[in-house]
């Protein structure tokens, strides 16, 4: 088969700034015998109730555009009004429209970094320029230097607690006198994908603060606690019109009916499915310990994940973990991030690690 090859044909122009982009990388697939811990995925599969959900759903049709029955369930669930709700294909769908819906040509979004690995390309598409402020040495978002780098340019500015790759969580005190710093006019995105997994009580929670920052909107998905990572639905919660704008940028009818059903179905059914992630919790503190103890120097995690500063030797240590059998993800020179998964995955990893540190030490 011959591929499109046009030699001589001259090349339509595309914005430069696309064409300049990589596509967003997966977490790599794992050898049947190996433990995917590369995506932050949950390892445990759906309830009965919410496969019933998934296989009574219609698929002739299309789904709900406005997704109401979901987002009814979620306003419920907070004390909001469904207006106050909005849904996606994932919450990273749900990102790039406000990002799209907030900042453009010239405009700027701050974040810190490293953070989610996708943000990045959400800024480039919308077409504004991404302000990355490092994390502390403790891989900390530096909350103060990241509202020192807010211009009369910034549009949005994220916060992500607890952070993708690094864990850590930012406390309610702290996000309280961040966003004293925040001009009103300005978009705060509150990404609390793994905020299900938080067992401080000093973590900053969305929601409760809703009411007293009109320019906050909170994120959430169902992939991770709620294990419906393949289904792509994730959703966030704030002003109308803030809203009413992110909706406005939708692809329509993205959200399809077995991912609203399956959502509702697991609202329902929480208290059983947080049970899980409890369990994945005390497996995440348990890992971290004997990380702790092997000699890691390494943050105390707060999602599903945790975070193994291994520098420049982050290529080479990725390849111990897939020898060992199992899959991470390395994140340049900065570090490899390893998901909590199944009980079985943590001879391997502790094996792993240990031959790790080794060469660290
Ligand atoms: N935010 C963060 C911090 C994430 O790590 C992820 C997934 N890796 C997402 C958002 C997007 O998740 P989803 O689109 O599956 O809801």
């Amino acid at each position: 088969q011959l591929g499109l090859v046009l030699v001589n044909a001259p090349r339509v122009r595309l914005r430069p700034e696309i064409e300049g982009m990589q596509p967003y990388r997966q977490g790599k697939a794992a050898a049947e015998d190996a433990f995917k811990l590369s995506s932050n995925e949950n390892p445990f599969e759906p309830i009965p109730a919410v496969l019933e959900a998934i296989a009574s759903s219609s698929v002739n049709r299309y789904p709900d555009g406005s997704a109401i029955a979901l987002r009814t369930a979620l306003a419920d669930h907070y004390a909001l009004t469904p207006e106050n709700v909005h849904v996606g294909a994932g919450s990273a769908s749900i990102l790039s429209q406000l990002i799209t819906a907030a900042a453009g040509p010239g405009d700027e979004v701050v974040y810190s970094w490293r953070s989610f690995e996708a943000y990045p390309g959400f800024v480039a598409v919308a077409g504004a320029t991404s302000v990355q402020v490092p994390n502390t040495a403790d891989h900390r978002h530096n909350l103060d230097a990241m509202a020192d780098a807010v211009t009369d340019r910034t549009r949005v500015v994220i916060v992500c607690s607890p952070n993708n790759p690094t864990g850590s969580v930012v406390t309610a005190d702290e996000f309280t006198a961040f966003m004293a710093q925040i001009p009103e006019t300005v978009l705060v995105l509150l990404d609390e994908a793994y905020i299900e997994f938080v067992t401080d009580d000093t973590a900053v929670r969305g929601p409760q603060l809703l009411a007293h920052y009109p320019n906050l909107v909170v994120l959430r998905t169902f992939s991770k606690a709620y294990g419906l990572a393949g289904l792509r639905v994730g959703y966030a919660l704030g002003a109308e019109y803030v809203l009413d704008a992110a909706r406005a940028t939708t692809i329509p009818l993205s959200v399809i009916e077995p991912a609203q059903r399956a959502a509702i179905v697991s609202i329902e059914h929480q208290a059983e499915l947080l049970e899980r992630v409890a369990g994945l919790s005390v497996l995440r503190d348990t890992i971290w310990a004997a990380l702790v103890e092997q000699g890691w120097d390494v943050p105390k995690p707060h999602g599903n994940f945790v975070w193994l500063p291994t520098g420049d030797i982050t290529a080479w240590a990725a390849d111990v973990f897939s020898d060992n059998g199992i899959v991470v993800r390395a994140l340049g020179t900065d570090g490899v991030r390893i998901s909590i998964g199944e009980h079985e995955s943590v001879e391997k990893l502790l094996k792993a690690s240990e031959e790790v540190v080794r060469k660290l030490r």
